[in-house]
This record gives C-alpha cells, sequence and structure tokens, in this order.
C-alpha cells in the first residue's frame, strides 16, 4: 500500500482485519489463518504475513512479509503457534513499504536470511522523498535490509518445500516479487493484489497499470483453480477472485487511457465516471486516478494508442 493510506490505516489497522473463509475446517485462531498443514496468514497489525512451518521443522519457519509498524509483539507471539522451532531461517520482502517490511529488524537482527528485489533493497538503503508527505524517508537500519537479492526470478528449497520466487515488474513498486510455495500451491503476491485496499500505483518507482496487469496475467499463468493467492492485506484469493480483479484493471487501464489522451486529469476522470460500474467502492478515487494517470504519463512511451 502507499505510504498515505498507511498512515490513515495505522491507528485503525486492528479494525481493517477481516476474517475470511475457513480453510480446511481449521478456525482462525490468534489472528493466524491456517491454509494448509504447513501455512498460515498472520495478522500483522492489518498486513498479512505468510508463515511457512517446513518439514522436518528443524528449517525454522519462513516468512513473507514482517508486519506494519507496532506489530512487533503481535506477530512473534503468533508464531509460537508454530511449535518449538519458531526461529525465522529466511524471510521474503514482496516489495519495500514499510507496512511489509516494519518487523524486519526483529528477524534481521535474530539472524534470518532476508530475501528481496535488489530495487528493494535500494529503498531501504537510501534515504528518498516522499512527495505526499514533503519530506525524506531515512535509510531502514542495516538489520533491517535485505541481506539476499535477486533481479529476475530465484528459487530454494525449505525443507521439502520448493519454493519459486521472481519480479513483477512495475506493479506496485519498481521491486514487487511473488513468493509460489510449489507443492502447497500457495502464491504470495504482496500489493499486486487488493481485495481490501485500493490498489495501490506507487508512480514515483515507476509503477503503472500496464506493468500491474503484466504482473497479475503472470500470476494467473503460475496458478491453477486451487491455488490460493496471499495479498498484502485482505482476505486470501482464489484465483478466480484474482481474475476478477485482474479483469477490472484491464477496463481502468483501457477507460483511464481514453481520458489521458483527452488531456483529462484525475479530477476530469472521476467526474467522468472512469471508476462507475466495477462492483467496487474506492476508498479514495482520486488517489488512485491521480496515481494511475501519473503512471500512464511517465510510461507514455510503451503505450500505442491503435492498440488500447
Ligand atoms: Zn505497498
Amino acid at each position: 500500500m502507499d505510504r498515505r493510506n498507511f498512515l490513515k490505516n495505522a491507528a485503525g489497522a486492528l479494525t481493517l482485519w477481516a476474517y475470511p473463509r475457513r480453510v480446511n475446517g481449521q478456525q482462525d485462531a490468534g489472528g493466524v489463518r491456517r491454509l494448509t498443514n504447513n501455512l498460515a496468514v498472520v495478522d500483522g497489525g492489518g498486513s498479512n504475513v505468510l508463515v511457512f512451518s517446513p518439514s522436518p521443522k528443524d528449517f525454522g519457519l519462513v516468512l513473507v512479509d514482517s508486519g506494519a509498524p507496532n506489530s512487533g509483539d503481535q506477530v512473534l507471539s503468533a508464531l509460537k503457534n508454530f511449535g518449538s522451532n519458531s526461529k525465522v531461517q529466511i524471510l521474503f520482502n514482496t516489495h519495500h513499504h514499510i507496512d511489509q517490511t516494519a518487523n524486519n529488524e526483529v528477524f534481521g537482527e535474530a539472524g534470518a536470511k532476508i530475501i528481496a528485489h535488489e530495487h528493494t533493497r535500494q529503498w531501504m538503503a537510501t534515504d528518498y522523498w516522499i512527495p505526499d508527505e514533503d519530506r525524506y524517508e531515512k535509510p531502514r537500519a542495516k538489520a533491517a535490509q535485505p541481506t539476499e537479492t535477486f533481479h529476475t526470478t530465484g528459487s530454494l528449497k525449505a525443507g521439502t518445500e520448493q519454493i519459486d520466487y521472481g519480479h513483477l515488474l512495475l506493479a506496485h513498486t519498481d521491486g514487487d516479487i511473488y513468493v509460489f510455495f510449489k507443492d502447497s500451491n500457495v502464491l504470495a503476491v504482496g500489493d499486486v493484489a487488493s481485495p481490501l485496499r485500493d490498489p495501490a500505483l506507487d508512480y514515483f518507482t515507476g509503477a503503472w497499470i500496464g506493468g500491474r496487469l503484466d504482473a497479475m496475467d503472470t500470476i494467473l499463468r503460475l496458478s491453477n483453480e486451487q491455488t490460493w493467492i496471499v495479498p498484502a492485506a485482505g482476505p486470501v484469493m482464489t484465483r478466480a477472485e484474482f481474475k476478477a480483479e485482474r479483469d477490472m484493471m484491464e477496463e481502468i487501464r483501457s477507460r483511464v487511457w481514453k481520458q489521458v489522451l483527452q488531456g483529462d486529469g484525475p479530477k476530469d476522470m472521476l467526474e467522468a465516471g472512469v471508476l462507475n460500474g466495477l462492483h467496487r467502492t474506492w476508498k479514495d478515487p482520486y488517489k488512485f486516478l491521480y496515481d494511475a494517470a501519473k503512471g500512464m504519463l511517465a510510461q507514455h512511451n510503451k503505450l500505442d494508442p491503435s492498440v488500447v
């Protein structure tokens, strides 16, 4: 999610926590949603922390994202549900936003390997400008920064589980990744899916709707009807639910592009009703359209008006 929404949501993070369907007959308990025998989603202060407990147990835990600010105690306490070896061996970051990386330092200091896209490391290692807040964000502590980065794809074994991961180019930031627990058929996609919050395009990093659609198509190619898709926040999705969000983004891309060609800004787009009739309400439609238009203009060299 973006920073402005993060600030808005921080105070009400717990109230945002939505309890989705029960999976495998398991009940949610203590902020933990079981997906399979080995995988669960933990409430990281309104953000999802995906926890994988490999077999054999001596491997330690694998996490995807570490939670939002002020969720450290909550996440650590939830991890105790995963048995005596609740040490985190590997932490993936789906991108650099603070809602996904706030507890990195806790796990990094305890010796976890932190895997992320190289761009994510770069955002976390240097200060950068936040236009919404008119200030520079400070670099993150060394222990919070990714220790292993990649550019395209990678894979590893955690116990008997095959974990594949890869870059989702300019979908939400410039460092988004998926993490696919192949044997369990559970696919974490970070903020590239937004079942609960407004889809966010961090145009300042280069993200735009075209990148998001390409990334969503990659996710569809990797998954099948049985795959659980885990977003950065909100309920776990079926592939059909994810596909519906992808198709909605396609419709928005086409509508927004038409407006951009006419020289319209986000206010004109809102008034023209580009978000009408989409079976979804926006919490901040102006902000979404502002970012969408900025991203599209920044990527105009990739757009061919004749095919949109
Ligand atoms: Zn984000």
